[in-house]
Formats: structure tokens, sequence, C-alpha cells
């Protein structure tokens, strides 16, 4: 099973009419015509009201706002209900509440607050899917099951702490090969009875927080079950579904860079993945970009749905900036160059109140059409209308592959030591804004995806090796491709244990090095590194972290220039098989990463079409057709001129291009270029 079916890109979003009067719906509808938007996420917060009491299930009003989105011709993603339990069931079923990292029990309030081991929680949400699939599954204008909303959390209760030792007694069989995995000999941790297993929390092994725990292990394994139990929330729901739905694809909507769930193992439960994309600022093109491309990477490269977007202003920071003019716009046909096949908003019509009234929405308060936000909305609108189908289930021929790992991403931010200051995702987005600024098409792929296609595979901070990973990673650079790694990549194994070897463990014959010491420093302490060779040598500054390097073959390529440790290698290039391993040993600034990740990319010829125009982002989608589509997307506030590269056909102006012409982009301006054949 796939995505949704469709004739176009799906244009619309999140619409919560149960929230005002039924008179309000009717010019509702007149709007959304003048948006051109067809498509409707529906239920997604209406578990009250679809059952208001235990043995009482009411489905009228939710009829009547299918029945009126279907008598529209809308299309309606169908939500499920159960992202929010209403409040007689917590009333009634105290065990439904999380309980906190503090060990408090929560009473009823918020959302996200289902405690998801909980037997009436999944008895009662599997229930309310089972009802609402059973009733609409043959719903001409349904096109889709949206399971639940943005995931996420955790819960350190006592049925939790039952299910915790459930799952480990799983994955470890025996307390014995539990013990080991933790290493519980230290601090006298050895566990002779599953009972004496508590959640970490802080009331047992954390101190200051979330991330600061006594025994790494005991804190992994508790992530990897959180994230286990809400897939397991997930499937009961999804199994419900296919009872009476065996053809409509169902999926729920992730976060992007969203530590607390491991999205690469839920991947292969959705039949598609959609996602939720709220930039923190709105300097974030290159984040997006990542994210969009890990979102299109969990399910080996299929589109996904932009399921939520707001079009102006989110509601839920301490300062929620406007979308400039255009910016809206743009976002969405990068994320639309990046492999979604559906552009949805989160809201239609805002809310009157509570914590999302400020909230964006394509519908003010006021109702009104003559807006800015609505008319950039139906314009884009309006230009989806035109496109039609052309990318509908396009691929991105990348040839690049960027590593991103939950566990990495766990057990370096849980460690104590080398340095609390060195983020997993900063280090990932420093090298993937190198290779996107390099106009580089790229996978984000998990650890276990097949590697045999790529020709550069980065891994920044690589910090886990499991499996077969790093005769994986070998097999690249010995059939002629290149490896890069950085510093704090090959420490641990699956169980967060030192590999009794010389660091990078078991990436040391690949890298052709052996990492002797490491010093982490505080943000304010640089030590330069002179990179490159001859006439051609520069220095970069370097911070936070500096591992000392002694070559095992490889070649130097940046020597640190300060301390006791200068002129010894930062980073360094190892011949292997008709390939490379390349190893950066510290936190280079942006123009050391970029030289770096532009060296590997020159040897296989992997420079994009513009990658000396800053913020000129170039993005390519090949339809199954073998139409190319190559995306020009202009982030900068002012015109960009170049000149094309390829001839075509501009999709959403109708313009001709000729290769070898000048190509003016306004500001925030994007081209979708149909290649000529
Ligand atoms: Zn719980």
């Amino acid at each position: 099973m796939s995505l949704p079916v469709t004739a176009k890109v799906p244009f619309g979003g999140d619409y919560n009419p149960e929230q005002w009067p039924e008179d309000v719906w009717k010019q509702d509808h007149q709007l959304f015509d003048a948006a051109h938007i067809d498509l409707v996420t529906v239920g997604v917060f209406g578990w009250a009201l679809t059952q208001p009491a235990e043995d009482v299930y009411d489905f009228s009003l939710l009829d009547r706002i299918v029945e009126r989105a279907g008598a529209q011709g809308r299309g309606i993603c169908l939500a499920t209900g159960t992202a929010a339990h209403p409040p007689w069931l917590a009333r009634a079923y105290p065990e439904v509440t999380r309980t906190d990292f503090e060990g408090r029990r929560h009473r009823f309030g918020q959302r996200h607050n289902s405690c998801p081991s909980s037997p009436v929680f999944r008895r009662l949400s599997t229930e309310l899917a089972r009802r609402v699939a059973s009733r609409y599954a043959d719903h001409s204008a349904v096109v889709a099951w949206h399971v639940g909303n943005e995931y996420g959390g955790a819960c350190y209760c006592e049925l939790c702490a039952a299910g915790f030792r459930d799952w480990l007694r799983h994955r470890y069989g025996t307390l014995d090969a539990l013990n080991a995995a933790w290493y519980t000999t230290f601090w006298s941790h050895t566990f002779s009875d599953w009972a004496q297993i508590e959640p970490p929390s802080a009331l047992t092994e954390h101190w200051r927080g979330p991330d600061h725990t006594a025994f790494q292990g005991v804190t992994l394994d508790y992530l990897r079950f959180c994230s286990d139990a809400m897939l397991t929330n997930f499937r009961d729901e999804k199994a419900a579904i296919r009872e009476s739905s065996p053809d409509l694809p169902v999926t729920t909507n992730f976060m992007g860079m969203y530590r607390p769930i491991d999205y690469h193992r839920w991947a292969p439960h959705l039949d598609f993945a959609s996602w939720d994309n709220y930039p923190p600022d709105d300097e974030s093109a290159a984040r997006m970009a990542l994210t969009h491309d890990l979102m299109r990477g969990l399910k080996d490269g299929q589109p996904f749905w932009l399921m939520e977007q707001t079009p102006s202003v989110t509601a839920c920071r301490d300062v929620n900036p406007l979308k400039r003019p255009g910016l809206m716009r743009l976002w969405s046909w990068q994320a639309v160059a990046h492999g979604a096949d559906a552009v949805l908003f989160f809201q239609l019509r805002a809310s009157r109140g509570a914590s999302e009234k400020y909230h964006g929405a394509v519908i003010g308060h006021a109702g009104r059409a003559d807006t800015r936000v609505f008319r950039e909305v139906a314009e884009l609108g309006a230009e989806l209308a035109r496109l039609g189908p052309a990318s509908l289930g396009a691929r991105t021929p990348a040839r690049v592959a960027l590593l991103f790992d939950w566990d990495s991403w766990w057990a370096l931010e849980i460690s104590d030591g080398p340095s609390r200051l060195v983020r997993y995702q900063q280090v990932v987005l420093a090298y993937h804004r190198a290779l996107w600024e390099a106009g580089v098409d790229l996978d984000v792929v998990a650890v276990t995806a097949d590697l045999s296609g790529y020709d550069v595979v980065v891994a920044p901070a690589l910090h886990m090796l499991k499996g077969d990973l790093p005769e994986r990673l070998e097999a690249v650079a010995a059939r002629g491709g290149s490896v890069l790694t950085t510093y704090l990549s090959g420490r641990v194994d699956e169980n967060d244990q030192a590999f009794l070897m010389d660091v990078p463990g078991p990436l040391g014959q690949l890298m052709g090095i052996r990492v002797d010491e490491w010093d982490a420093r505080g943000p304010e302490v640089v030590n330069p590194v002179r990179l490159g060779a001859g006439v051609d040598q520069f220095d970069v500054e370097a911070r936070l972290l500096f591992e000392l390097v002694i070559p095992q073959g490889a070649e130097v390529l940046g020597t640190y220039q300060a301390d006791f440790y200068a002129g010894t290698p930062a980073v360094t290039r190892n011949a292997h098989g008709d390939g490379h391993g390349w190893y950066v040993a510290a936190g280079l600034d942006r123009t050391g990463v970029s030289w770096v990740v532009r060296q590997v990319l020159a040897r296989h010829d992997l420079l994009g079409p513009y990658p000396d125009v800053p913020d000129l982002e170039s993005a390519l989608r090949v339809a199954p057709d073998e139409t190319r589509l190559l995306f020009l997307l202009n982030h900068r506030p002012e015109p960009v001129e170049v000149t094309a590269r390829t001839g075509g056909v501009d999709l959403l102006t109708g313009d001709r291009v000729e290769a070898g012409q000048p190509l003016r982009l306004p500001a925030y301006g994007v081209v979708m270029l149909r290649e000529d054949r």
C-alpha cells in the first residue's frame, strides 16, 4: 500500500468545524472553493464529541462534516480522533493519564495525555478507530486515514514499568543478558528479578534531567520502549481500521527531527509518511530541506504528505514571527521539490479560543477573503490546480546519502562526556548545510538502509555502530565511493558500551586512523585548523571537541594550529579499495565543513548547478514517466539572475527557458523546470 490516489497535489488542511456554528460551514466551503482547497483533514480532536460517554457513540456531527465536505467535492483525510482523550475517560479511569518524569500522576488536561500502556486507553482508542473506520470506510470522499496526532512524550507509571519489563524480557530473554547489556556490575546494579527494574526517571537513575543518567543502557532502552509503546498504539488503531477498510492508506503526522520517537522504527508500519513543518525560525531553508529529505527517506524515497504548516504564524513559541509575503509559497514549493505529494495547512479556519486562537489560519476570525494570507493561499491553490499531476510520484535521484540515526542521537546526548555541548542535530545540520549549499540531491536514510546505490555516504557523529554497518560502509569505499564521518563516531555498540579497541572502533580500518585522546572545551576556545596544501592553505576555526588522531595509513589534509597538539591531524583521508574514508576530528566552522564536503563531492562530480549562488536551492525530481523536474528556489529577499543550465518549460508560468540564457528569479521566487528530453 502506498500514497492516497489523487489527481493532483492535494491542497487544504486541518479543518475543525465542530468548534463553530453550522451556519459558518457554508461560508467555509465558499472560501475553500475560492482558494482551490480540495482536501480537508477532519476529526483529529473529536473524541469527546463522538464518544460523549463510555457506552455512547454519537457520529451525528461528524456525519454532517463528512457529508458536507464530500458533497462539495473535497477529499477527506479522516482522523480516528484519539489524539486527546475526553474528561470522562480520565475521571472514570485515572490509569489513562500519564505519570511524568518526576513521578507525578497527572490529572485530566492538555493533549498527549494518554498512557500508552494503559489497557483501558488501548481498548477504547482502538474501539473508536474501529467504529470511525467502519462508519466511513465506504464514503467516496475519504482518501486516507489519519491515526492520532503528533505522537510524543513519555510516561513513567506502573503500567509502563510493567510494559518496560515485558519489553526487556522480549529483547534480552534472560536477566544475565540484560545485566551484561546494561553493564550492571558497575555501582552494584546486578538485577536478580525482573520486578527490580525501574523506569529511569528523576526518582531512579537520573539527576538534573532526562539527559543526565547514571546508566545510559537503561535510559537508552526506555527511550526505545516509549517509542515502541506508542507505535503499538498506532498499530492497534491501524489494525482496527483494516477490519473494514482494506484499501485506504493509513498515516500519522510526524514532526520531523523529533527526538522522542524513532521514526525509522515506525516507518514500516505506515502506508505513507506525513509530517508537520513548523521551522523554529525564518532562516531555516536548509533545515527544512533536511527534514523533508528525512521524511522522504522513511519509506525508501516514496513521496510524503506535508500534513501541516502554518500559512502565516505559529502560536506555541515565545515569539512567533510572521511569514513574509511569498515565503509560504516558497516553502510550500520547497516541500514539493523534496518529495511532498500534498500541501496542507494547520489550520483552515482559526480557533476562537484556547491555546491556538492566535495560530495562523487560512481563514481568520473575521472570515474575510480579502486578506494577504488568504490571497497568497488562493494563489498557491490556483498554481497547484494548474500544475495537475506532473509531480505526483516523482522520485529524487540521489547519489549522496546522509545517515540519520535516533540511537546515535539518544546515546550521544545522554552520555556523560566528552561534551554536553556537542548536540547530534547540530553536527548533522552542519554537514547537511554544506551539502545543501553545494546543490546536492541527497537521501537522508537510516543506518540500516541499502547503501549500494550511493557514491557518497556522509555520517556525522555516527556515535553508535550497529550490525553490519561498518562492513557496508567499507563496501561503499571499496567500490570507489566516499564515506565521510566525524568526531564522536564509532564509539559505542548497540548497548552503549565502548568498543574494546581504538576509536573509531570498527570504522578504524576504513578511516585509516586511530584516535588517541580527545579534548572538549567551551565554545569560547578556538583551535585553528589549517586545511589544504601548498599555496592553497587556509585556516578555519574549530570548537567544542578536538580528537587527537594518529594516522594508520591515512593522508593528513588538515592540522591543528594551537595547543600541545599543534601540527597533528584534524582532517584525514584514507584510500580504501577504489575509494576513500574521510575523517573530521574536530568541530570545524561552516567554511571548514564546506571545504571538506566539496572536496568529497568534486571527486564524484556531484556539485549542483549553482553551488556558488548563495541561498539559491536546486532540487531534482524524476516523474514516473522519466520527466525531469528541476526546482530552483530563491531563498533571498531580493532577485537573483543565473544562466540556465538546461532548457525546458517552467511549469509554474508556462514560459520557455533556453539553456545558456539568463534566468531571473524574483525575491523568494520559484522555477519548476520540466527539462527538455
Ligand atoms: Zn504509563
